[in-house]
């Protein structure tokens, strides 16, 4: 069977069924989806040390000579130990909880190892290295991050069962680019990214070099698209403010709105009585009240009759909308759309959009489907825009006339930036929150600290404090080092906490399972969480009052500041507790004693943008505004330069004899969409 690189996994040779929910869990529903998951990392055979060198990665090629295996099963931990000669060194490779190795070292007298030696006990050993038998025929191996539960080799396998089904001329950019930079063919450049058969970092990074490009030059095309978007356009829908509308805020509201509060609605207000419909973008620190003030703006599209939507960037937040929402408007028919909503039910959304039942609708990108047509939509509101890929803003954009637009971020975007990326949008500031809130604490633990730390917040805790423990997800560059799952993680803490229930919140889980979690979090049946970053963005548990984040100095201060808002919404007394890594550079601590002398998020930003030195771009890479799949705007900086000035050419040059500019101009979401960059 011939595959093209729009096949979907299930097409590829070794896919079973419970593969195929492994990948689409995690984002990789087509042939290159797979194959944009390029190696971390190549093993070259031909490149074998010869003596030890100890501490540094490499390959190693060794004499087994005999194995054992030891067992703790109170610790449930097992130990196998590899006794074996390197020349004439006698060296120890161990691994931990992979007792099925035993077997393996009992056939293979000669492996391949790939790791790097320490000496301990006075014997050169190895801990959990990468292992090869003299079995594969190839002198350059790739090696993957791993994909959920799929590992290297998995990935590896599947790969190469890709590249001997392949037969795809598919060609994205035109003729003149390809050879303006040298590139070849997309399928022979994925083949010597991932079947390489010389090692050749120059080369690999030449032919990675082609996907960057594309990526960027997709990019700005569809910036100058978008700026298009954001013209200024002619107010259609009036809004009348009268008596009945200033009851309906004082009575949604049960508190005061700050003075920042009042300006920003304002604004809100001024815009509405323009000529031209509103693109605001409203700024604030996390938990300084934003979403307040947008749900006031949707109450006076609500009391004009108009509809009107409401976009988040996660379902958790959009489920957190609607339940304050429901609370908020109280008469108002509002309804929620996301990912996970059952077919009956989106039906029913359909009809109360279009027979304008529904007032306001609450949702995630789900919302954006073309299926649902509103009525008489006056007002969007995007929340945290920054997660939002530019093109879904354009598709929401249009599904009104002239609709009015606002956008709220606690990302501080500077001026530059937002003119490059809008042409015309209005920015309001809050600068501070409610007033009565007590500064968060924020202190950095040292690692031998640690334990006592636990013990006494497990006190606080037991008498009624809630906390959110941060692990960091697993990167790349953990590849090889012996980094525990969360899972694994988890039961340190159930040890710790014992007998308070702690909940577990990763990347893995379902929707469901997160909203259960979380409710329970909010009810206060659990007053632990364990998790990922995936509270980063917008979560509001008023009374959760300590945050502590493990490996602190792995975040950008952009991203420790997000996760320090999580804390620091009620009355209680909050506190941040930042772990740094054991391994800690000078730059992390930095970092991290940035985070203690400020809790202006600003402040922090600015200092986020001077530090990191790359120019004011890569803060944003860090807060996800600009989320490349390959890119890295902070190292590829160039190539998003030359991107740019491709893709202004041919903009400025649509007399270019060329289908392809065409193409991109007049059908560039669905192109997007085939080859799935976004
Ligand atoms: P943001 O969206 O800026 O992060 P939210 O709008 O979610 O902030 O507000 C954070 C919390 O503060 C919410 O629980 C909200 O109910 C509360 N809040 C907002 N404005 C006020 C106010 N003026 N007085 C008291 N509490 C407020
Ligand atoms: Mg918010």
């Amino acid at each position: 069977m011939i595959l093209k690189l729009n096949s979907p996994v299930e097409k590829v040779k070794g896919v079973g069924k419970s593969y195929v929910r492994k990948l689409t869990d995690q984002g990789f529903v087509n042939v290159l989806d797979l194959l944009l998951h390029f190696p971390v990392h190549y093993i070259d055979f031909t490149c074998c040390n010869k003596t030890i060198n100890r501490g540094k990665e490499g390959l190693y090629r060794i004499d087994v000579k005999s194995v054992r295996i030891s067992r703790n099963y109170k610790k449930r931990i097992s130990v196998v130990r590899v006794y074996g000669q390197f020349f004439q060194e006698n060296i120890q490779v161990i691994f931990f909880n992979q007792p099925y190795l035993l077997d393996f070292f009992r056939k293979h007298k000669k492996i391949w190892i790939y790791g790097k030696f320490d000496k301990r006990e006075n014997i050169f050993q190895m801990i959990n290295p990468k292992i090869f038998t003299d079995s594969s025929d190839r002198t350059v191996l790739p090696v993957y991050r791993f994909i959920g539960s799929l590992k290297s080799g998995h990935l590896r396998r599947l790969i190469e069962n890709i590249f001997t089904a392949l037969q795809d001329d598919f060609e994205i950019l035109p003729r003149y680019l390809i050879e303006k930079y040298g590139f070849i063919s997309i399928q022979d450049t994925l083949r010597q990214i991932h079947c390489p058969e010389k090692y050749s970092e120059k080369r690999i990074d030449h032919m990675k070099k082609r996907f960057v490009f594309t990526e960027f030059l997709l990019f700005h095309l569809e910036l100058q698209k978008i700026r298009s978007v954001f013209r200024k356009v002619k107010r259609i829908h009036r809004y009348g403010f009268n008596d009945k509308i200033r009851t309906s805020i004082r009575y949604c509201l049960g508190f005061e709105l700050t003075s920042g509060q009042k300006t920003a609605f304002n604004d809100i207000i001024n815009d509405l009585k323009s000529k031209f419909a509103m693109q605001r973008l409203l700024q604030g620190d996390v938990g300084v009240g934003k979403t307040v003030v947008a749900f006031l703006a949707l109450l006076v599209a609500k009391e004009n009759g108009y509809q009107s939507a409401f976009l988040a960037p996660t379902e958790i937040l959009a489920h957190q909308h609607f339940f304050n929402a429901k609370r908020f408007y109280r008469n108002a028919k509002i309804d929620i759309v996301t990912g996970s909503t059952s077919f009956k039910k989106k039906a029913e959304i359909k009809e109360g959009l279009k027979n304008g039942k529904i007032e306001i609708l609450f949702g995630t990108h789900a919302l954006l489907n073309e299926k649902f047509k509103f009525k008489n939509l006056s007002m969007i509101i995007i929340d945290e825009q920054h997660r939002f890929g530019v093109s879904q803003r354009a598709a929401l954009y249009y599904k009104g006339k002239s609709v009015d637009l606002l956008v709220t971020t606690a990302t501080p975007i500077p001026r530059t930036m937002l003119l490059t990326l809008f042409n015309d949008l209005q920015v309001s500031k809050i600068k501070s929150g409610p007033k009565g809130r007590k500064p968060i604490i924020t202190s950095i633990v040292e690692p031998n600290k640690r334990n006592s730390f636990y013990r006494c917040q497990k006190a606080k805790i037991e008498k009624g404090d809630k906390a959110y423990i941060v692990l960091p997800l697993i990167e790349k560059s953990d590849f090889f080092s012996a980094l525990r799952s969360i899972e694994e993680e988890s039961d340190y803490y159930s040890n710790i906490f014992r007998p308070l229930p702690i909940g577990l919140i990763t990347g893995r889980n379902s929707i469901l399972e997160k909203e259960r979690v979380l409710k329970a979090f909010y009810s206060g049946e659990l007053r632990i969480i364990v998790c990922t970053t995936v509270i980063e963005v917008g979560i509001d548990v008023k009374d959760a009052n300590i945050i502590v984040i493990e490996n602190a100095d792995r975040y950008g201060l952009a991203q420790l500041h997000q996760l320090r808002g999580r804390v620091g919404r009620g009355e209680r007394q909050s506190y941040c507790y930042l772990h740094p890594s054991s391994n800690v550079t000078t730059s992390g601590r930095q970092r991290l004693e940035m985070i203690v002398s400020s809790t202006d998020g600003f402040e922090i930003a600015e200092t986020d943008l001077k530090m990191r030195g790359g120019g004011f771009v890569s803060g944003f890479q860090q807060s996800g505004f600009l989320d490349f799949k390959v890119g890295d705007i902070k190292s590829d900086y160039r190539i998003f330069l030359d991107a740019r000035r491709d893709a202004l050419e041919i903009i400025r040059d649509r007399s270019l004899e060329n289908d392809f500019v065409r193409d991109f101009l007049f059908d560039l979401e669905k192109k997007i969409e085939t080859i799935s960059f976004s």
